[in-house]
């Protein structure tokens, strides 16, 4: 069990919440001056990311001893191929992203980014590889172009413009009374679940990092909304390796891969159609979403 002994009260609250909603691990200790309870080990190299082929070999894990989370999972995501991990609520799939983004060792086995251990690479080099748009983007009491700027300090106003366009917030933006000055988060303008997660999107854009785990919302947004937020993320996704927490499957079933995980285990691999014929679990999950999503359709008629 990991310790967690400062800050206390409510930093350390907040601290572990942010963490247990994989947010940006580099951002997050900038915003808390918080030290990684996970080490650089010493003379640890630069992660050389040639294509970020992502495998993961045999990987075990607890968060307690007692309690084995991920029972020797492996898979491989050919750079630039896009990989769903699916399965009921606590099979595991979130413990696979906190593992790849380094938030915690594995505890038997291995991941490897282009054949690199990640307990071997510096975090920092780690953390820029990888682009998390978490269900929940947390925005900062700023404004928004210091917002969707946080994905690289250095970018330029029409880098950050770009990058805004091509997550479609642009023109919302352009609309508001202070423009990209406006102040946004907990004490300015409210943004919707939607805003955020394109604010989000324009910070991974902009951060431009060869690997992507996304981390899909559960709740639905409006139907538009979320199929425009997936052709965003759809685009961003080209000519990077991705990896997708699905809760809904009709986000995913063109992914080149959809692994079905249950207890930690992985119980079905293949692509939509093989796994639909095989009649197993994830046609089930299919079939009863379906229904779901119907029901829920006559419902709004
Ligand atoms: P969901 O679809 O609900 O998000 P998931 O498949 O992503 O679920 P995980 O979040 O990876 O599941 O959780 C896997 C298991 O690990 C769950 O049983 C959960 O209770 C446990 N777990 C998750 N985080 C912690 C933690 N910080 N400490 C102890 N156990 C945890």
């Amino acid at each position: 069990m990991i310790q967690i002994t400062m800050p206390l009260g409510f930093l350390g609250t907040v601290y572990r919440e942010i963490r247990q909603a994989l947010v940006d691990m580099g951002e997050m200790f900038d915003l808390l001056h918080q030290p990684s309870e996970i080490e650089d080990k010493p003379g640890a190299n630069v992660l050389n990311v040639q294509g970020g082929e992502v495998v993961l070999e045999n990987v075990e894990f607890h968060y307690d001893p007692t309690r084995p989370i991920l029972k020797g999972i492996s898979l491989s995501v050919p750079a630039g191929k896009t990989v769903a991990l699916v399965g009921p609520s606590g099979s595991g799939k979130s413990t696979i992203g906190r593992l790849l983004f380094r938030f915690y060792d594995v505890t038997g086995g291995a991941i490897k980014i282009d054949g690199q251990d990640l307990r071997d690479v510096t975090q920092d080099s780690l953390h820029n590889a990888i682009g998390v748009v978490p269900q929940d983007t947390v925005l900062f009491n700023d404004t928004i172009r210091y917002n969707i700027a946080y994905g690289r300090a250095n970018a330029s106003e029409a880098e950050i413009v770009e990058a805004a366009k091509a997550a479609k917030i642009h023109d919302f933006i352009m609309d508001l009374p202070d423009g990209y000055d406006t102040s946004v988060g907990e004490r300015g303008l409210k943004l919707s679940g939607g805003e955020k997660q394109r604010v989000g999107i324009a910070r991974t854009i902009l951060k431009n990092p060869p690997i992507l785990l996304l981390d899909e919302a559960t709740s639905a947004l409006d139907t538009q909304t979320e199929r425009d937020i997936q052709d965003s993320l759809k685009a961003m996704g080209q000519g990077r390796t991705v990896i997708t927490i699905a809760h809904r499957l009709s986000t995913i079933a063109d992914s080149d891969e959809i692994v079905v995980l249950e207890k930690g285990e992985i119980v079905e691999r293949g692509h939509h159609e093989e796994l639909l014929a095989r009649h197993g679990r994830y046609a089930a999950m299919w079939a009863r979403q379906s229904a779901e999503e119907e029901e829920a359709q006559e419902g709004a008629a």
